[in-house]
């Protein structure tokens, strides 16, 4: 397979997509887009300010009542027909992600299903949506539940999965006769204008879908515009601290998924193998640019040398390389900026007094010496309190902590800022227990290292990785683009023989 470059091909530039109509810029503001893996700009993203974007919110608006008005069979139709699309079009969707995020095709194509899944539960919601009903809650009373949309939802995604983060999104909220406008990451924003094409070709009405690229303006205009009713965040913890006390001071109802610091505990009777390999692919898949990657390895008792002397060895043989090319395991970061950053972690963790076992600071890709490429990294003797503990990295590098016991362990996991996804790698059901049951996280794995929730069930964290009530996707998806109203109906015969002014009960 060639590797993907569009190095050659003239700058694009990237519009907005808004009433089912792609809307090319002349003017304004601009970013740049690269292809990681080159390192080389592939095109220019608009960047709307707030007239643009509140243009899309008009749409949205203008949408509303046709789309929520719509049964739900044949809302959920539509999302068959996109659902097949998604399928066709995979491996495109998958080139365009590599191109603009840098991750290997096969990992992309992996971002695609996994974003297909929630389509495939969103295909469901006349069976969610069905509501409840209690007959005779008074005498001749009836009363029942039922969940309507909530109106325009806005969703603000991430760099790190621009397909399947919006897919979190958008495929639940439009099925519950929502209408959306998303504003994905600047940094690859091809991914998401691809599948507003094939929302479209779906079906899908003008205007209940609409794309605004850009940055601060465009998400301030949809954070503080009152015709907005939710706000979904994916992304950094400072953003989504910023986005939930923004939108939830304007009304809206908000979810907002932050950064994360992933444990995994392996216990002293883990097979080393197995756990060193599950740290593998959770460590430095997708260059380690996951919000569930497991950047933090905690070796319990004596299990410590052991897993070093397993994983180093595998960790120096990783091979660096661009989406598609023969045998390359990780691919670039996103960015020469980003790269710069976690490059200067690694910088850091010397400084701080970490045994940097594995330095991948000196990789070279043959052909893209421009690349954004960084090998693997594997820091030992890490303590709490360093800042390469402390704080999101996001790259290719694992830190290894060592406890002297399961409890130590667990404390440390839980006295940590963030608490999105953990695991524990054993092969005592005890202990298992004793850690899935006491761990202050979202998502937990059992010999799983990265536990990310199927689509009908929902994903989100703890602590400082989520703000806001409900999970993303699944059940909570659907509690959270929907609004619940209770309705208590009667049919007398004639009217009460007087008033009633006390609170009615069924004594
Ligand atoms: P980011 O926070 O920089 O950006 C996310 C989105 O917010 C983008 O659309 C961006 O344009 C926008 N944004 C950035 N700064 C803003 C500001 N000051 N005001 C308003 N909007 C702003 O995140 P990123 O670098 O794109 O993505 C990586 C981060 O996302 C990591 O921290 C990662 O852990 C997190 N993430 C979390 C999850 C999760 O489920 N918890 C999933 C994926 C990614």
């Amino acid at each position: 397979m060639s590797t993907v470059s569009t190095e050659a091909a003239p700058l694009t530039a990237i519009g907005h997509f808004i009433n089912g109509n792609e809307v090319a810029i002349q003017g304004g503001e601009f970013g740049d887009v690269f292809n990681p893996a080159t390192g080389h700009r592939s095109a220019r993203v608009a960047l709307a300010d707030e007239e643009t974007t509140r243009t899309a919110i008009t749409a949205a608006a203008a949408a509303l009542p046709g789309w929520a008005g719509t049964p739900a069979l044949r809302r959920a139709r539509v999302m068959f027909r996109f659902r097949d699309l998604l399928d066709r079009h995979a491996a495109d969707l998958a080139r365009i992600i590599s191109s603009e995020h840098g991750k290997l095709h096969d990992d992309a194509l992996g971002e695609v299903t996994r974003g297909l899944e929630v389509v495939e539960f969103a295909c469901g919601i006349p069976q969610v949506l069905k509501g409840e009903f209690s007959e005779n809650v008074g005498t001749g009373i009836d009363s029942w539940s039922l969940r309507q949309p909530v109106g325009i939802c806005a969703g603000i995604t991430p760099f790190n999965f621009p397909a399947m983060v919006p897919m979190w999104m958008f495929p639940v909220a439009i099925a519950c006769g929502n209408t959306f406008v998303l504003k994905p990451s600047e940094k690859d924003p091809s991914a998401p204008m691809y599948l507003a094409r094939l929302l479209s070709e779906a079906g899908l009405p003008d205007g209940v879908f609409n794309v605004i690229n850009g940055a601060k303006a465009a998400v301030d205009t949809l954070l503080t515009d009152p015709r907005v009713g939710a706000a979904s965040f994916v992304g950094s913890t400072p953003v989504a601290e910023y986005i939930y006390t923004t939108a939830g001071a304007h009304g809206k109802r908000v979810q907002a998924l932050g950064g994360a610091k992933n444990h995994m505990l392996v216990m002293p009777d883990a097979d080393m193998e197995q756990a060193a390999r599950a740290l593998m692919g959770a460590a430095f898949g997708s260059a380690g640019e996951r919000c569930m990657a497991i950047s933090a390895a905690v070796a319990v008792g004596d299990a410590g040398d052991r897993l070093i002397e397993t994983l180093a060895p595998m960790v120096r043989e990783l091979k660096v390389g661009p989406a598609g090319s023969d045998g390359a395991e990780m691919g670039p970061l996103v960015t020469r900026e980003h790269l710069e950053k976690v490059r200067a972690y690694v910088k850091l963790g010397v400084d701080e007094g970490a045994d940097l076992v594995v330095d991948g600071r000196n990789v070279e890709v043959p052909g893209h010496p421009q690349g954004f490429y960084l090998g693997a990294c594997l820091f030992d003797q890490v303590k709490p309190g360093m800042r390469i503990h402390n704080e999101e990295i996001f790259g290719p590098v694992l830190v290894v902590l060592r406890a002297s016991d399961f409890d130590e362990a667990l404390r440390l996991v839980n006295e940590h800022e963030f608490g999105n996804g953990a695991a524990i790698f054993t092969v005592d059901g005890r202990t298992a227990r004793r850690f899935e049951n006491g761990v202050q996280a979202g998502m937990v794995g059992i010999n799983v290292p990265i536990p990310v929730p199927m689509a009908f069930h929902s994903f989100g964290g703890w602590k400082r990785s989520l703000f806001g009530p409900l999970h993303m996707h699944g059940p909570d998806g659907v509690r959270f683009y929907t609004r619940l109203k209770t309705v208590t109906a009667r049919w007398p015969d004639r009217a009460p023989a007087k008033a009633e002014y006390t609170m009615p009960t069924m004594k």
